[in-house]
Order: structure tokens, then C-alpha cells, then sequence
């Protein structure tokens, strides 16, 4: 199956897929991670990149769509169950994958829909701690490190994203509202649009979102 998440910064779609990745074998592609990885790497493009991550608006679509399209084709993704966070986020990313997804033979089975008030989302990414080396995430209030500041997973010290600042945060969320919530609507009229209460603890969350999955696996295969 191929999955897409959709839904504000700080609904927890990152959180999910790496959970689902871990635990059901779906490949997680992430395209915040992608551009915070090339970012990393220092590449040519890193500084230009990095711009746009600091402002909380768009990368081009050109880059991303570059990102991505090499992830998935270096991971034989097309051929494994995948979930994309993070992308499409606007109406010609979705085109651009679905274009890629023809190449291959293969098409999107769902896009779950991450669905959080504005409020909530703000306040989760207000106080978000990230893992420069595996890309977890924790929360200073409601999902702390285990240690102070070290990575349960791997050890490593924690970091507050450049873009985890409120002004940042809600420059990230009008760009969300104008640009990646028209696409609702366009899975929709495809009758691939799958709601999620994204509210509450992860565990319980995770529930939910596994029923979703077996209903877009029955509804798909
Ligand atoms: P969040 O979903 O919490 O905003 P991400 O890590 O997914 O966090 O994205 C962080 C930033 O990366 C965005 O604010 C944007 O600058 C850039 N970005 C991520 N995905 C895309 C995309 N598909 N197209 C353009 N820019 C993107």
C-alpha cells in the first residue's frame, strides 16, 4: 500500500509513520527530513535550502520533488508498502507524484488525514526536542526524554528546530492552510481521503490510525 500523511506541522504525522515503520515494515519517506538531511550534508544546495526551512515557507517544488524521487527509487520503494509525510503539500507536488507513481505502475491507496485544531498544534510543536541523528521526537511537557536531553533511542543531545519558534510556527501554519489544505478536498473528490482524530497520546492515536490503515487495505486491494 501506499500511504500518504496529511495534516498541519505538529500533528504528529512524523511521530506516526516512524512508529508504523518500525512496527508494521512500512518504508517511511519524510520530506522534512530529507531537506533537514541534505541541510546536514552541506551540498550545494544546503544554504538555499536552509533559507526557506528557517522562514517556515516552502522549498521549491523542483528540489523536493528531486528529494523524494530519489529516496523512493534508491529504496526499490514503488515496490514496498510506503508511507510519505510531508509531501505533497501543495496542489503541483501532488500532480508530480502521481505522475511518478504512473511511471512505476502504481498509484496512491490512501492519504490519512491528520486532524488537529490549530491550538493544539502549536502547542505540540512549542515544546518539541529532536534528535539530530535518528530523527525521534519527544516533548519537554507531554513526551520527555527518559534522560534530560539525550535521545532515548540512539544517545544523542537533543535540539529545539530553528523552525520550532512561534513566529516560524505560525508562518508554517498559514502556508499549511493556504497551499496543503486545498489538497483535502483533492483526495477527496478522488475518494482517497481518510480522517484521523490526531488528538491524545501516541499509543492511542496509533489505535486509531491501524483501524485506518485496515480499512484503506480493504477498500484498496
Ligand atoms: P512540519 O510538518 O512539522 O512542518 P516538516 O519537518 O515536515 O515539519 O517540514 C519542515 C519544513 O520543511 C517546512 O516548513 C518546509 O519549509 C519544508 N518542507 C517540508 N516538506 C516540504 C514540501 N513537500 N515542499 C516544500 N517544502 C517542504
Amino acid at each position: 500500500m501506499k500511504i500518504i500523511f496529511l495534516g498541519p506541522p505538529g500533528s504528529g504525522k512524523g511521530t506516526l509513520a516512524k512508529k508504523l515503520s518500525e512496527t508494521s515494515g512500512f518504508f517511511h519517506v519524510a520530506a522534512g527530513d530529507l531537506l533537514r538531511e541534505e541541510v546536514f550534508r552541506g551540498s550545494e544546495l544546503s544554504e538555499k535550502i536552509n533559507e526557506f526551512l528557517k522562514k517556515g515557507v516552502l522549498v521549491p517544488d523542483k528540489i523536493v520533488v528531486e528529494l523524494i524521487k530519489n529516496k523512493i527509487i534508491q529504496n526499490n520503494g514503488f515496490l514496498h508498502n510506503f508511507i510519505i509525510d510531508g509531501f505533497p503539500r501543495n496542489l503541483a507536488q501532488a500532480k508530480e507524484l502521481e505522475g511518478m507513481l504512473l511511471e512505476m505502475n502504481s498509484k496512491i491507496d490512501g492519504v490519512i488525514y491528520f486532524q488537529l485544531s490549530e491550538d493544539q498544534a502549536v502547542e505540540r510543536l512549542s515544546g518539541r526536542l529532536s534528535c539530530p541523528k535518528c530523527g525521534a521526537v519527544y516533548h519537554l511537557k507531554n513526551m520527555p526524554p527518559k534522560k534530560d536531553n539525550l535521545c532515548d533511542n540512539c544517545g544523542s543531545r537533543l535540539f529545539i528546530r530553528e523552525d520550532d519558534v512561534p513566529e516560524t510556527i505560525k508562518k508554517r501554519y498559514e502556508i499549511y492552510e493556504d497551499q496543503t489544505k486545498p489538497l483535502i478536498d483533492y483526495y477527496s473528490q478522488k475518494k482517497l481521503l481518510y480522517d484521523l482524530d490526531a488528538a491524545g497520546g501516541v499509543n492511542e492515536i496509533y489505535q486509531r490510525l491501524m483501524k485506518v490503515i485496515n480499512q484503506v487495505y480493504h477498500d484498496h486491494t
